[in-house]
């Protein structure tokens, strides 16, 4: 087996060249540095993904907030992932950066939240008019 896979790793995007060879090793060329090795190696053999999705906000002032795994994860446990957080609820509010779930994949990874949630309710719910 033999294929081309390139590196995404920085603006330079070598085309790395994987061959498989009979004693089932590979031989990896047209990478300029050691990163690209181990991002052809990686892709091949335990490729991942930074997972973003959103979560339910209960009392929030609008119903989601979008959420990034902090870490990649393994591309094989996606699906997995996705079915724990549609079971997830938070309340508002929620901060850009709050660690919504440590530890979604048993490995170390936090679910953080990337945009801001005011809790339900208009400010002029509080205002008071006189006269
Ligand atoms: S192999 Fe190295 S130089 Fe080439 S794209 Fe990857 S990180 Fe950049």
């Amino acid at each position: 087996m033999k294929g081309h896979i390139t590196c995404t790793v920085c603006p330079v995007g070598c085309k790395i060249l994987v061959v498989s060879k009979p004693n089932g090793e590979y031989e990896i060329s047209g990478n300029r540095c050691p990163r690209g090795k181990q991002y052809a190696i990686d892709e091949l053999f335990s490729p991942k993904r930074i997972l973003t999705t959103s979560v339910k906000v209960l009392h929030g002032d609008v119903p989601l907030v979008s959420v990034r795994t902090d870490a990649p994860i393994e591309k094989s446990r996606i699906f997995e992932l996705m079915e724990k957080i549609k079971s997830i609820s938070v309340e508002a509010p929620v901060n850009v950066g709050d660690v919504l779930v440590r530890n979604i994949d048993g490995m170390g990874t936090s679910l953080v939240a990337t945009r801001k949630v005011e809790k339900n309710g208009s400010p002029l719910e509080n205002c008071q008019i006189s006269g």
